[in-house]
This record gives C-alpha cells, sequence and structure tokens, in this order.
C-alpha cells in the first residue's frame, strides 16, 4: 500500500493526492478545504468542508 492516497474534489473534480490519516485536506486547484475520514485503512472520503 502507498504513503498516499487520492480524494475527488466536490467541487472541480480534481483527483489530488493526501498523505494517510489527514484529517482536512486542501484541494490544490480551487483551493477549497475538506475534512476527510478513514473509513478503512487508505481509503480517504470526503466528509464535507472544513471549517
Ligand atoms: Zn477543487
Amino acid at each position: 500500500m502507498s504513503e498516499s492516497s487520492k480524494v475527488r474534489c466536490l467541487n472541480c473534480l480534481e483527483r489530488f493526492q493526501i498523505q494517510l490519516n489527514v484529517k482536512e485536506a486542501m484541494c490544490p486547484r480551487c483551493k477549497i478545504k475538506y475534512r476527510i475520514s478513514w473509513p478503512w485503512p487508505g481509503q480517504p472520503k470526503v466528509r464535507g468542508l472544513a471549517k
């Protein structure tokens, strides 16, 4: 398993890499910050906007 995973931005649909087990990640394209959860190891899920 690699040390990073990809999530898809809900706004611009860009796929970008995030580090494993981070709680927040920012889309490099539109700079929106998301909250990330990890229902399974190595499989991130965007939970919504981070404040
Ligand atoms: Zn984006």
